[in-house]
């Protein structure tokens, strides 16, 4: 998916789990959700994220390859882990959502992701092309999903 589709997915993701979470700011939570939403791109020599994370971004991409490790639950999980321990549980779960939201995104195209990398190469894929017509049709239907959590 592209990193508007992404983001948009993320935005949603939020919108329909925010009440259940609570014990901190709304706002930074909304953020991570959004951060975790295109972050795992990271490992994508050619992603907006990766351009915008400088030198951190060079490395991981190059060392990682394009939806292994950073496209796998287990990623999700370690920076929830990590978040918990060293920050805050509301805020890991707003880096939980966001990722998941990512990885749900990209599990609906064609490529699939492998979700259980490095442990087994089990792939879930979809049938929604990237930058294809369907991928239109979902960032469309975030948007209206958006606008009417704003509007009503
Ligand atoms: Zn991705």
């Amino acid at each position: 998916m592209l990193f508007y589709t992404h983001l948009m997915i993320g935005i949603v993701a939020f919108i329909l789990t925010k009440n259940f979470f609570s014990g901190g700011n709304e706002i930074i939570f909304f953020l991570l959700v959004l951060l975790a939403s295109v972050f795992p791109d990271i490992d994508d020599g050619k992603s907006k994220i990766k351009k915008a994370s400088g030198i951190i971004g060079s490395i991981i991409s190059f060392t990682f390859k394009h939806r292994g490790i950073f496209h796998s639950v287990f990623m999700a999980l370690g920076f929830f882990l990590i978040t918990a321990i060293f920050w805050n549980s509301y805020y890991a779960f707003a880096i939980l959502i966001g990722y998941l939201s990512h990885l749900f995104g990209d599990m609906i195209t064609p490529m699939g992701i492998k979700i259980f990398y490095p442990l087994s190469d089990f792939k879930i894929r979809g049938w929604i092309r990237v930058g294809g017509i369907g991928e239109w049709v979902v960032l469309f239907g975030m948007v209206i999903l958006i606008a009417k959590e704003l509007l009503f």
